[in-house]
């Protein structure tokens, strides 16, 4: 009897994976040859420990700027690239190439999730790694919006990784007009258009439904 029960309990989690090989990681260039792949954690050219006191030696926290993502992550990405594509005009302004994703950040290796939550513990930005990150399987995304004829991003409300009540989606004190359109730009193609989830806290972060239920993973990038 109890080992019915076990079966039945576990079958959930199961079911979702292994379907079509979308427990498999992979580069989503191998997808959307035109994504623009930009790794904060790769370089020193993040905010990360930028708080309170900033003016320290910010750490390369994965060896490589290789993105990986579940592929049914990489899916849905290259439905919302593939019609943001197509945009000419937006706002007033001209996309002579479209606009584009850009991906600062996808999987995080669950030992680098340690490393953040030492300096920064605070689980509204931070997931506590005994639980794990969806990052953590592959499942979550960090991203913004590209000019793809000039490559340069789309204004947005904050930069990344600002951990401030500016970068929530439900934030109500003053932002421009244009900011505003792009970040509902921006959220309706990931979220309508391409059925990703949306995090309020942060304008910049996407996930794949069900994404707890893939396993955490821990290796560096190559
Ligand atoms: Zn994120």
């Amino acid at each position: 009897m109890k080992k019915i029960l076990l079966f039945v309990l576990l079958l959930p989690v199961y079911s979702t994976l292994g379907q079509d090989g979308e427990d498999e990681l992979i580069n989503p260039k191998d997808l959307i040859p035109d994504i623009v792949i930009d790794l904060k954690y790769s370089t020193s050219d993040h905010m990360f420990l930028n708080l309170p006191e900033g003016d320290i030696l910010l750490p390369k926290f994965y060896t490589a700027n290789e993105c990986l993502l579940l592929s049914k992550a990489v899916k849905m990405l290259k439905i919302a690239q593939d019609s943001l594509r197509n945009i000419r005009e937006f706002n007033g302004k001209q996309y002579p190439n479209g606009i584009g994703v850009k991906i600062w950040d996808g999987y995080r290796p669950r030992s680098v999730q340690y490393l953040f939550w030492e300096i920064y513990p605070n689980s509204t930005y931070i997931a506590n790694p005994e639980t794990g990150s969806k990052h953590n399987r592959g499942g979550a995304i960090d991203l913004t919006l590209i000019d793809l004829a000039t490559g340069l991003e789309l204004q947005m409300p904050t930069l990344f990784d600002d951990f401030s009540t500016k970068a929530s989606h439900s934030y109500t004190g003053y932002l421009p007009s244009e900011v505003l359109y792009n970040r509902a730009l921006l959220k309706s193609i990931m979220s309508e258009v391409a059925g990703l989830l949306i995090y309020d806290a942060e304008w910049w972060h996407y996930e794949i439904p069900g994404a707890s239920n893939y396993p955490l993973l821990d290796f560096q990038m190559k």
